[in-house]
């Protein structure tokens, strides 16, 4: 997709599946089965749509995926690809690791951050893009290393600390990281989390990230239980996504296992639905969708 002086590129950070119920936290399954299928553990095919942001100077990823450090029974866990995904992607949009000169982190969780780190033969862990600017909300990166008993087990430290040896760059809501480029904190989804904004060329796209996860998550009461301030998160959400709606924003979806990027708009019932949905935006193929979803036929009549 071009917006403006951005290229967008979506790159596949690694497909997985994840709890229905922790997905959609209040809701019931007797709702949110409606709308997508769980297999007969309860999980739910998600995406992990990284984007690559080209401006002809700066080449910025925003998030990392999980990354290819997990052992096979973790991976069983949540059905995580094999090898390297998001090295994969990269590889066939032909971008070498050391020419992305900005990472962006929406926060700091395994499947957001576990790709910034890989493990060299020695198996000790490594900056997959040494060259980069590493780019975190202050709060994120606080909350995230502040060791506090209630986050434990919501941040993997052994993904996080080695950013310190990165150049590290803590950056506050509104701040602009490049030009058309800005970071918006939402909270929400964990206290310090941030969506991007892009704005180029009279158009507008948004990486909303785990504040609305997926096209089914777009009504104020369907977060999931890891978000870490739910009550922010209802009130937030809907705010953003009626700015995004009323200005004709594109979303570049992280979660979505179907889609990459959308527009949505404001509906009566539904709150606000998808339209104008890409599957994805240039580039990198998704074998593990097309080998293992479970689509729901409904789905894209609901939602879209
Ligand atoms: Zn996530």
């Amino acid at each position: 997709m071009q917006l403006g002086d951005w290229q967008l590129t979506t790159v596949n950070g690694g497909m997985f599946r994840l709890d229905g119920g922790v997905m959609f936290g209040v809701v019931p399954k007797s709702l949110w089965h409606n709308v997508v299928r769980a297999d007969p553990q309860n999980r739910v095919p998600f995406a992990n749509h990284c984007v690559l942001a080209r401006n002809g100077v700066h080449n910025v990823l925003i998030d990392t995926g999980y990354g290819g450090k997990y052992d096979a029974l973790q991976r069983k866990f949540y059905d995580m690809e094999e090898g390297e995904p998001l090295i994969r992607s990269l590889a066939e949009l032909q971008m070498p690791l050391d020419q992305i000169d900005t990472v962006l982190f929406s926060h700091l969780h395994f499947d957001h951050v576990g790709g910034a780190t890989r493990l060299d033969a020695g198996g000790a862990r490594r900056l997959t893009f040494p060259q980069a600017r590493h780019v975190v909300g202050r709060i994120e990166w606080e909350d995230a290393t502040r060791e506090a008993i209630e986050l434990k087990t919501a941040y993997a430290l052994e993904d996080i600390l080695p950013l310190r040896h990165a150049q590290l760059d803590l950056v506050e809501d509104g701040q602009q990281i490049l030009p058309g480029l800005k970071a918006i904190l939402t909270g929400g989804h964990t206290r310090g989390h941030l969506a991007f904004l892009f704005e180029s060329g009279g158009q507008a796209a948004i990486y909303l990230a785990d504040i609305c996860p997926s096209t089914a998550h777009l009504r104020h009461m369907w977060c999931p239980a890891y978000d870490t301030h739910p009550l922010d998160s209802r009130r937030r959400k809907p705010q953003l996504l009626g700015q995004v709606a009323d200005g004709r924003w594109w979303v570049l979806w992280n979660h979505d296992p179907r889609l990459a990027a959308s527009r949505i708009r404001r509906h009566p019932q539904r709150e606000f639905v998808a339209c104008d949905g890409l599957p994805r935006l240039g580039g990198t193929t998704d074998t593990w969708l097309s080998d293992k979803r479970q689509s729901n036929p409904n789905h894209q009549r609901k939602f879209c």
